[in-house]
């Protein structure tokens, strides 16, 4: 049985989100996000309310233009949820739809590609005056496939060859200077987040900040988690660590679903918390790392095109033979995030609206049409699973017999 010390969730300030609290010792929030195009309204409509219908108690809806803004304004309207806007580049959005939402995220690393002679502490001091104003709180939200370039570059390491603790410093750095300017100009009312699809650089990550912020409260996630059952099992491994040691104020379960089962994410979610209140938690977690990991991300309004949860499907069936290799397979729905995401993995694939772009240990080697793609999939997989034994053949190491 797990020891149960949660010191940390009542050290954590108290930040109101529209009509709840998260931080200082308040129930752990349970969050998703609408994975359908934002301005497809009626589906969007459909998605809030079965989100709702099950108790989300914040809804994230991203922004990426005008159209989509107006289109969050038209959803506003219709619903009583509390809403959260998630911006990326274009952080300007925030003017216009501060004043219809509960929450404002940012990405510290996306900051840098509008206007990137406007130094990043003044775009937060732009965004932190508009949350201000429009009685929104703010997530910082730390992305691993996105970190900031500056602190990526201060630290010229291979993230893959190091140790979870030493990989994922760049995102705590970041995470720790926007903290710290977002205070020093005096906004106290925001979270933050550092998200990575490995759940130990995740646990590794929370933990390194939380020990030098025990003040800021935490959302937590394991992002592009991937499909049901191994999503699950991935982010109930980070939650079970994180929140069995006091950490986490706000959670979301990152999960490729489709659509019509968006809403599982926050009965998932709040399965993993009724089981670790009960003590149903593991004393010591181990992530079996000699075995293929498949990751894809749980989709949003960014994806062009929907066959990529049927693709995300097919390669978790067609790549079973290779269950016993210790290779990462990453399969992401868009190309705002998917290069980067996929930075990390063996063979990274992204979808655009008629290509599926695939990687091989961070080479590109091209794009393929969508029943192209896992043939290609199939032979970069395969000859990578020959170059690895290969490589273990050389270096003079004799596979074990099956017992
Ligand atoms: S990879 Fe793209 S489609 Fe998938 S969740 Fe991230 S932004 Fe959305």
């Amino acid at each position: 049985m797990a020891q149960h010390n949660q010191p940390r969730r009542n050290q954590t300030r108290a930040v109101k989100i529209g009509g709840i609290t998260i931080g200082n010792g308040h129930p752990i929030a349970v969050q998703s996000m609408c994975a359908t195009p934002t301005t497809d309204i009626p589906a969007t409509l459909k998605q809030i309310n079965s989100l709702q219908a099950v108790g989300a108690d914040v809804i994230r809806i991203a922004a990426d233009n005008k159209k989509d803004a107006r289109a969050l304004i038209e959803l506003r309207q219709q619903t009583p949820a509390v809403l959260s806007v998630d911006l990326q580049e274009n952080y300007r959005l925030a003017e216009i739809l501060a004043p219809h939402v509960d929450k404002i995220r940012y990405n510290p690393g996306h900051l840098y590609h509008h206007e990137r002679n406007k130094p990043w502490r003044d775009k937060v001091q732009y965004l932190a005056d508009i949350a201000d104003k429009h009685d929104c709180a703010m997530r910082v939200g730390v992305n691993a496939g996105s970190v900031d370039p500056d602190k990526l570059a201060r630290r010229s390491f291979d993230r893959s060859a190091d140790t979870a603790s030493e990989s994922v410093l760049p995102m705590v750095e970041s995470a720790l200077e926007h903290s710290e300017w977002l205070d020093q100009i005096g906004f106290t009312r925001y979270c933050v987040s550092l998200k990575d699809s490995d759940p130990k650089k995740a646990i590794s990550a929370y933990r390194q900040f939380a020990d030098t912020r025990p003040d800021i409260p935490l959302h937590l996630g394991v992002t592009e988690a991937g499909m049901p059952p191994e999503g699950i099992e991935k982010t109930r491994i980070a939650f079970e660590q994180l929140i069995g040691k006091g950490i986490g104020d706000t959670i979301r379960v990152s999960l490729t679903l489709p659509y019509d089962d968006k809403h599982r994410e926050i009965s998932i979610g709040r399965q993993i918390l009724k089981d670790i209140s009960a003590g149903q938690v593991r004393t010591v977690v181990h992530f079996n790392e000699n075995k293929l990991n498949l990751i894809s991300c749980p989709s949003c309004s960014r994806v062009e095109n929907e066959a990529f949860i049927d693709l995300a499907e097919k390669v978790k069936a067609t790549t079973r033979y290779a269950e016993n290799h210790a290779i990462t397979i990453a399969v992401m729905g868009c190309r705002v995030n998917g290069p980067g995401e996929t930075d990390d993995a063996d063979l990274g694939l992204w979808c655009g609206p008629n290509y599926v772009n695939l990687k091989k240990r961070g080479k590109k080697i091209g794009a393929f049409k969508y029943d192209e793609i896992l043939a290609q999939l199939d032979s970069a997989l395969k000859s990578l699973i020959e170059s690895d034994r290969t490589t273990l053949e050389c270096s003079g190491y004799k596979n074990p017999s099956p017992a």
